[in-house]
């Protein structure tokens, strides 16, 4: 191929608001790995967790050869079967909701794309979690928000010193980006007392609050908190994103939002500027998958194993890393947050991790600001009690190695 002369290409300005996950970029740089690697990196249900073979039997009905309209376009706002099914499984739960309020999506981040997207205009001030899941930041910041990082502890966003950060900064956020239930990457819960300052916070500001909750049906000790959804009660000021991808499978790109009954022309019309709809095969094999009643049995079992990941996972940290790290004790979802003193770096640790065979998320990946260089997010889900074991063991010999 000859080399012309180029002429620079004329992007966009949002163009360098974009940045990339180092969470997704891990799937491609794990799989190039040769070496045995365990993979405490992605938020990733584990493979034998996913209930292929009752997916596969409801798909035949679904999308076979007897329902040739599943290959066709679908509605924006999302299949009815699909609606249907979702409302009849919400019924009763801190999420049950009403048609008006579903619009089903292509996963979560399309459920946070959207509702960025309605709300922020360049420059808007918008708060996030420190730390915080930071596809979801990154899609803030590709609508050119600027971020407010706000801590968290044991008890979720700490909404006291939220609070401060905004007085100080002299202007209201548009949006408060929160996930509220077993947080990630921290696996913190925010205490119902704490939900309803932060709802108080928001009608005070005048800020939506996106409430991002895509583990909360995956607790497994402790009592349930009811979902910032449900305490809102209809306010408008509320907009839930939830997703199949953790309690079904990540690879259907089937999630929804649950928002005031007046976004959904705007929805609607931002959603047919992106995708026209989501894809319709998939939208029915959910929807089978519920109406057959498999997810309350599939989350029971679910439950009990992440139980046993978790306690295994820091009976692991407790033998190889007692002494020199401290964690986080979720009661539900997928992850756990690891904290070592100044001495340990987790960018660096990550190259000698990986060639030890075991791969995480560097803390400083899950802050916008790169607040937290001697943390780590490891996710207990997707691997067995033995591997975990492994994992933490190679963890641990990694530290060893650069702390030499
Ligand atoms: N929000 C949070 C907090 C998540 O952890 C994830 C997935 N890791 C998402 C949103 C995105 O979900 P999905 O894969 O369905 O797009």
């Amino acid at each position: 191929m000859t080399t012309t002369p180029t002429t620079p290409i004329p992007l966009a300005s949002r163009a360098s608001d974009l940045v990339g996950s180092v969470i997704d970029s891990s799937t491609s740089l794990l799989a190039r790995q040769t070496h045995d690697i365990v993979r405490f990196a992605m938020g990733s249900p584990a493979p034998e967790a996913i209930p292929t073979h009752t997916l596969a039997q409801v798909g035949i009905a679904a999308m076979g050869a007897e329902a040739p309209d599943a290959f066709d376009y679908a509605a924006t706002e999302g299949d009815p079967a699909l609606v249907e099914a979702l409302l009849a499984e919400l019924a009763g739960t801190t999420d049950a909701t009403t048609a008006e309020r579903l619009f089903i999506t292509s996963g979560g981040m399309q459920g946070l794309d959207l509702a960025f997207k309605l709300l922020v205009d360049p420059g808007d001030l918008v708060v996030v979690e420190s730390p915080t899941y930071t596809n979801g930041s990154a899609t803030a910041l590709s609508y050119q928000a600027e971020l407010l990082e706000a801590p968290v502890d044991a008890d979720g966003l700490d909404v006291e010193q939220l609070e401060r950060l905004v007085e100080r900064a002299g202007r209201t956020p548009k949006a408060l980006y929160v996930i509220p239930t077993f947080q990630n990457p921290s696996g913190a819960t925010l205490t119902l007392e704490r939900r309803q300052r932060l709802l108080e916070l928001a009608r005070r500001w005048g800020s939506v609050v996106i409430d991002d909750d895509p583990y909360g049906m995956l607790r497994f000790a402790g009592e349930p908190v009811p979902s910032l959804h449900e305490l809102a009660g209809g306010d408008p000021l509320v907009f839930s994103v939830r997703t199949f991808s953790k309690i079904i499978a990540p690879g259907l790109r089937v999630g929804w939002v649950d928002a005031d009954p007046s976004l959904q022309p705007l929805l609607i019309n931002a959603k047919q500027a992106m995708d026209t709809c989501t894809n319709l095969p998939l939208q029915r094999l959910v929807a089978g998958f519920l109406r057959e009643g498999h997810l309350q049995d599939h989350l029971v079992t679910q439950r009990a194993s992440y139980r046993v990941r978790k306690e295994a996972m820091q009976a692991a940290l407790t033998e190889h890393l007692g002494d020199q790290a401290r964690w986080t004790d979720p009661e539900g979802g997928f992850f756990l947050w690891v904290s070592f003193d100044e001495s340990v770096d987790t960018e660096r640790l990550f190259e000698v991790a990986l060639a030890e065979g075991v791969a995480y998320i560097p803390g400083n990946a899950l802050s916008p600001g790169r607040r937290f260089p001697h943390d780590l997010r490891l996710c207990f889900a997707s691997m067995p009690p033995e591997r975990i074991h492994e994992g933490v063991r190679r963890l641990a010999r990694a530290v060893e190695r650069v702390r030499r």
